[in-house]
């Protein structure tokens, strides 16, 4: 018998034993799939919950419902890739040999990486919606928003789903017209690109949208440090950039397990 093992069962984990399952004979091939977390989170969700759309219970199901018949759950931290003996050590010490190893492990924020990011007003003032915890936060926050300077920052590329701070933009644009606060709140749209996307034609495109919003953009800023006394951005050419609201995609990166696999 042949062992498929995928570590990790989010969109990506999850897609793989789907498709995978009704394509290998069962007789031939055993598959695992092995997550540390027993919920499935719908991240694309989280940029609604800002803004009152979905809340939660749209956003977090059981992830068995989606491992198809014929895939062993196994609900356990991955612990330490060893790829040279192709093997999985799992968080209570147990191995999986494998002959075939899908990892999809996912990329995760890390705010801890930016100096001054978690040290003073981190979900208070700065919030981040990459993370349910980050959604529900900055959701309470903007009920009691009344106004001021409402900055959306993009710490570092690559971030997963770029297009998802651009589309909160818009989103926090036309949420605080419905809530006759657009005239109260400045908007910024702090990049460290030289236009608002990646890709030079779509960056024109979404880049007028935003002026004809009412968008600034201020371009090629990157961030050194966050001054959560002063509510600061500072970057490493000494340009600042006050708020009074931060929502700001930190930096993110990969699963632990990776490097710590040396892989
Ligand atoms: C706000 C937001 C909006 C988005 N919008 C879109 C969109 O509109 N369209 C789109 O295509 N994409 C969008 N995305 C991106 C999309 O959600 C991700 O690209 C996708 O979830 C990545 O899938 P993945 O399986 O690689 O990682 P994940 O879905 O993050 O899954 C990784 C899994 O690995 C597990 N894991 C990690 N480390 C370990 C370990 N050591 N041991 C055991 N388990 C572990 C985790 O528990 C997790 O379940 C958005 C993302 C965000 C945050």
């Amino acid at each position: 018998m042949k062992r498929l093992v995928i570590l990790g069962g989010g969109t990506a984990g999850t897609i793989m034993a789907n498709k995978l399952r009704p394509r290998l004979d069962e007789d031939e091939w055993q598959m695992t799939l092995v997550d540390e977390n027993s919920i499935h989170y719908y991240q694309p969700g989280f940029l609604f919950i800002p803004f009152g759309i979905y809340t939660k219970r749209e956003v977090v199901k059981p992830r068995r419902r989606f491992i198809p018949r014929g895939v062993q759950f196994i609900l356990s931290p991955v612990e330490e890739i060893k790829a040279q003996e192709n093997k999985v050590v799992l968080g209570s010490g147990e191995v999986l040999p494998y002959d075939v190893l899908i990892i999809a492990t996912g990329s995760q924020i890390h705010p801890e990486e930016t100096e001054g990011m978690l040290e003073a007003g981190w979900h208070e003032n700065i919030f981040d919606f990459y993370t349910l915890e980050g959604a529900l936060a900055l959701h309470q926050r903007l009920q009691r928003w009344e106004g001021g300077r409402l900055v959306i920052h993009i710490n570092e590329m690559p971030i997963k789903c770029p297009v998802a701070p651009l589309e909160f933009a818009f989103l926090v644009d036309w949420w605080l017209g419905e809530r006759g606060l657009r005239k109260k709140t400045e908007l910024f749209y702090v990049t460290p690109l030289d236009g608002a996307f990646t890709k030079p034609v779509a960056s024109r495109l979404l880049g007028d949208t935003l002026a004809q919003r009412g968008i600034q953009l201020i371009p090629e800023f990157n961030v050194a440090r966050v001054d959560g006394e002063k509510n600061k951005l500072i970057s490493w050419d000494d340009r600042e950039v006050e708020y009074d609201l931060l929502v700001t995609i930190p930096t993110n990166m990969g699963a632990e397990v990776i490097a710590r696999s040396g892989l």
